[in-house]
């Protein structure tokens, strides 16, 4: 007899990308981390933190967080829920809304696996609808999936494409359940799905410091909506979700908007440099608006390069999934980075 609910035993677990110990001298583009340090205003709150932070118990709201959001972004401290990496809001998401074969999660495929792995554990029925040609959303099917989760990546992982907000509309509108936009890259991406919170009350966006604010260690995420749709996920949401060294450092993070954009901007240009280098050297590389390309090599032999690169000591991702087996997903790093990396691909193609 197994010790777990049938539902674990039949799961496969999520794998994350390789994780090595920071500062070992590895180039690291396999998990679209930030390659630039985060701002330095945060990094001293860091440094002075007084051991009063660490004695109590955290704010379970994070409100300083959210009052630095509502001034980033314009929106009521009210429309905000605060989690340990925008993955603790996922998690909640599926926790309150998805059950069995009546409250379905739906999302377009291919996108972030972990949407799979939390409906498996719930458990809830999936329904993955895959993308039309170019990435053109399959609107039609996802509404007819009626789910009770709808979930949207835009950016998505790993094709780097944003959705246009017109779509998205359609999807909220058709849908009797929640739509979930995943808006974890959208630091590097030319527009926002935030205005559709307004628009529609089944609308939530999600946020995340680990990209745009070079804080995946610090694991703190958020996820904006109406009043009303955020009452369901406060009841499920640990009372301490945020530590006290997140609550402080990421709302000098998130107050830091210039240092932020700026960084930002850097990795959008290194990007497109990247995508021509690639393709120079006859990668077929999609139009990316995260910070990471991805890319078909032209011998379709992405399993051997991504082995050669790791012994060279350059990670980068690659999926054994269904469909992104001849591809690697690339992390935009800094421009040395990136030279090394094409450098290795030279010698290897
Ligand atoms: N959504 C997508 C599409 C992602 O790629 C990731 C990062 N792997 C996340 C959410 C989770 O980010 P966080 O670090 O905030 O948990």
């Amino acid at each position: 007899m197994s010790y777990f609910r049938p539902a674990i035993d039949a799961m496969t677990g999520y794998i994350p990308g390789e994780q090595p110990k920071p500062g070992t001298k590895i180039i690291k583009l396999n998990t679209n981390e930030n390659p630039y340090p985060p701002s330095p205003k945060a990094m001293k709150v860091l440094q002075n933190l007084d051991s009063e932070w660490l004695r109590r118990y955290p704010d379970p709201f994070a409100r300083e967080f959210c009052r630095a959001i509502s001034d980033a972004l314009g929106v009521p401290t009210d429309w905000i829920i605060v989690g340990n990496g925008s993955d603790d809001l996922l998690n909640i998401l599926v926790r309150c809304c998805a059950e069995g074969n009546e409250r379905k999660v739906v999302y377009p495929m291919p996108t972030y696996v972990l949407y799979r792995t939390l409906s498996a554990i719930q458990p809830a029925q999936v329904v993955e609808v895959p993308y039309y040609a170019d990435f053109q959303l399959p609107i039609e099917e996802l509404v007819a999936a009626n789910g009770a989760i709808t979930f949207i990546a835009s950016p998505n992982s790993p094709s780097g494409h944003l959705v246009p907000l017109d779509d998205l509309r359609k999807l909220a509108q058709g849908v009797s359940g929640i739509v979930v936009i995943d808006e974890a890259y959208v630091d590097f991406a030319d527009y926002t799905a935030l205005p559709l919170v307004e628009e529609f009350d089944n609308v939530i966006v999600l946020r995340t410091l680990s990209k745009g604010y070079s804080l995946a260690g610090l694991r703190m995420g958020f996820g904006i909506a109406n009043p009303k749709l955020l009452s369901g996920l406060f009841k499920v949401k640990d009372s301490y979700n945020i530590d006290a060294i997140a609550i402080a450092v990421g709302t000098a993070a998130m107050e830091d908007q210039a240092y932020k954009n700026a960084c930002a901007e850097k990795v959008k240009l290194s990007r497109s440099k990247l995508v021509v280098e690639l393709k120079n050297l006859g990668f077929t590389v999609l139009d990316s608006q995260g910070n990471f390309v991805l890319a078909t090599p032209p011998a379709g032999n992405a399993e051997s390069i991504y082995l050669a690169l790791k012994e060279l000591g350059i990670l980068v991702r690659y999926f054994k999934q269904a469909g992104l087996e001849d591809k690697l997903r690339i992390t935009v790093g800094t421009e040395e980075q990136n030279q090394a990396l094409i450098e290795a691909l030279v010698s290897l193609i």
